[in-house]
Order: C-alpha cells, then sequence, then structure tokens
C-alpha cells in the first residue's frame, strides 16, 4: 500500500527523537488546564482527522545531568542513530489526548521526566494522543531524498511543539512512498470509540447480519465479550457507510465480476443495492489493525458464495 492510498490525507507532520509506538506527545506552554486544552485544540486542528507523518529529528536530545551515562539512555540514543533525519512512519491518533501518566504509569512517567524535564517542569509531552492506527514507511527513506528543500525548510527547519501542516504540493511529494500497517497497542482504544459512534447510527439488519457472518469465520481469538461486540458493531458500521460511498459515487457493481444489477432491472421496481452484498476482506484482522472502508467489497451472490468457500477449501487443506 502507497501512503496516497490511505482512506485519509496525511495533513500534517511531527518530528520525533524516536518512533511513538502507541502515543505522541506534545507539551504545552505551561502546566495550567487551560494550555493543555490550547495545545489539544491545535493539533487536532493541524491533524484535521486525517494522518499525521512521524520524521526522525537529525539530532538528539540532551538529558537531564546524570543521566548522560545511564543505559536506558545510550540505548535510545544509538537507536535514534539509525533513523536520524528519516521519513518513519504515518500514524492516525485519537482526537481526544490522554493525561501522559495515565498512557505510562506512574512510575515510567517520572522516569522520563527525570530524564527530560526542563527546568524542574515535570509536564513535557504531558498531553499525550494514543495512536490508533499506524503504519511503517518503507525502507525509512532520508526527509530530503522525497521532499524538496523548500519543503524540508517548511516542515522541519524550526522548532514545533505542536504539529506542522502540509500542503498539496507536499502530499503528492509522499504519495507513492510504500507503507505496512502495524500492530498498535492503543488500538481497543480507537474501536471503543468508534463502536460508540456506532452504537448511536441505524446500520441496516441486513448489513450487521452479512458482517456478522464475516466476523464468525473469524475466532476472534483472546477478545472479551465487550471487545468482540465492540468489534461486530464497529464493522457493520464501517459497512454501511462503505455501501453508502458505493451508492453516493453511483459504483454499486460486483468488484469480483463486475456484475451490474442496475443492466438487468430495465425499470422494475428493485433497488440495486438490495442485489449486492457486502463483504468483509480481512476479518482476522479486527482487533490486531484499525480496519478502514478499504477492508470492505460488495460482491454478487455468486461470487459472495464463491470466495467464502474459497476461504473454507483452504482452512481444510492447511488443518
Ligand atoms: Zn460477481
Ligand atoms: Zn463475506
Amino acid at each position: 500500500m502507497k501512503i496516497g492510498e490511505l482512506p485519509k490525507p496525511v495533513n500534517a507532520a511531527k518530528a520525533d527523537w524516536l518512533p511513538g509506538t502507541h502515543w505522541l506527545g506534545f507539551t504545552p506552554v505551561d502546566s495550567s488546564g487551560e494550555a493543555r486544552e490550547r495545545c489539544r485544540a491545535t493539533v487536532n486542528a493541524q491533524m484535521s482527522s486525517g494522518y499525521v507523518l512521524e520524521y526522525a529529528t537529525r539530532k538528539f536530545g540532551d538529558p537531564n545531568p546524570g543521566f548522560e551515562s545511564s543505559a536506558r539512555y545510550i540505548e535510545e540514543r544509538e537507536a535514534h542513530k539509525a533513523l536520524a533525519g528519516r521519513l518513519i512512519a504515518v500514524h492516525r491518533l485519537r482526537p481526544s489526548p490522554l493525561p501522559l501518566v495515565e498512557i505510562l504509569g506512574e512510575s515510567e512517567f517520572n522516569r522520563l521526566q527525570d530524564m527530560w524535564a526542563e527546568g524542574g517542569k515535570r509536564y513535557r509531552w504531558s498531553v499525550a494522543f494514543p495512536i490508533v492506527e499506524s503504519y511503517s514507511i518503507q525502507d525509512q527513506p532520508f526527509a530530503n531524498s522525497v521532499l524538496d528543500a523548500e519543503s524540508m525548510q517548511r516542515l522541519f527547519g524550526h522548532p514545533s511543539a505542536t504539529l506542522r501542516p502540509l500542503i498539496d504540493d507536499e502530499r503528492a511529494q509522499i504519495a507513492d512512498l510504500v507503507i505496512e500497517p502495524k500492530t498498535t497497542a492503543n488500538i481497543w482504544i480507537g474501536i471503543a470509540d468508534e463502536a460508540r459512534m456506532a452504537e448511536q447510527s441505524d446500520v441496516p439488519r441486513r448489513t450487521q447480519a452479512l458482517i456478522d457472518q464475516d466476523l464468525a469465520g473469524s475466532t476472534m481469538e483472546g477478545m472479551t465479550e465487550e471487545q468482540k461486540r465492540q468489534v461486530r458493531m464497529r464493522a457493520a458500521w464501517l459497512a454501511d457507510r462503505f455501501i453508502r460511498q458505493r451508492v453516493k459515487n453511483k459504483s454499486l457493481y460486483c468488484d469480483e465480476c463486475g456484475f451490474d444489477p442496475t443492466t438487468k432491472i430495465n425499470g422494475a421496481d428493485v433497488h440495486p443495492r438490495s442485489l449486492l452484498d457486502v463483504h468483509h476482506k480481512c476479518p482476522l484482522e479486527e482487533g490486531i489493525r484499525l480496519t478502514t472502508l478499504a477492508d470492505f467489497s460488495l460482491l454478487c451472490p455468486t461470487c459472495h458464495r464463491f470466495i467464502h468457500a474459497l476461504v473454507r477449501a483452504e482452512k481444510r487443506a492447511s488443518a
């Protein structure tokens, strides 16, 4: 998959020392609630519900005195050397941050502040947005081999406590970079948020039934009953959005064989949408990564049966 094929645009970039694995943090101007709120609002406006490109800075920070020779610091500095100046990942962040101490736990938060807090102000990176979807960029190219000099200067030529918004021209420069989905520890925060949205929307019963059938083929191993419920609701809600998009684009045909019901209806009172099934292409990935509209397809009933027969045959062969 390429960056240009993501379901939403990359709207901003973040410069970091090391890749974020389950959160990206921002440092507000002071420790007040007002400063935290302003920081949250700025980052949200910059993301505008799109993705964030992560860049590893050329330089690594100097820790507080006494930590220069700590094993953790040396290890992180070495890890940074391999990434310095490169484009490393694309993330989707949850729009509402959590206090960093809640994400990390008391002792890890204190360790981080002991090592990095500036001037005794222990709120560094304290506005932390959980990463709910993440992709690593293949070969992690040097940013200056992908972006022209002007874009490099505009995006990374100055320090910023928040994000750096991308313009169309920069999106075009990164569109062909190949990305691979990564498992994110905070995926359940994203699923739970969207399951709440799904709960409040009216998903047709037929859509839920078709998605339930697809998910029944995956065992959803290790999930609690509540997590299974959230996955089912969210997947059907996504499937419904997928169908609506296809109706809007006037692209109601079978993705496998091209069958277009409108060519057979001849003015009869039959809705073409009722003749096509929505199909979840990757039910096994639910709960592992945040699935998107790209995980669904529209199929005629014959192709749908055929695909499921193939899946069952593969399962028998590997059993
Ligand atoms: Zn078909
Ligand atoms: Zn199916």
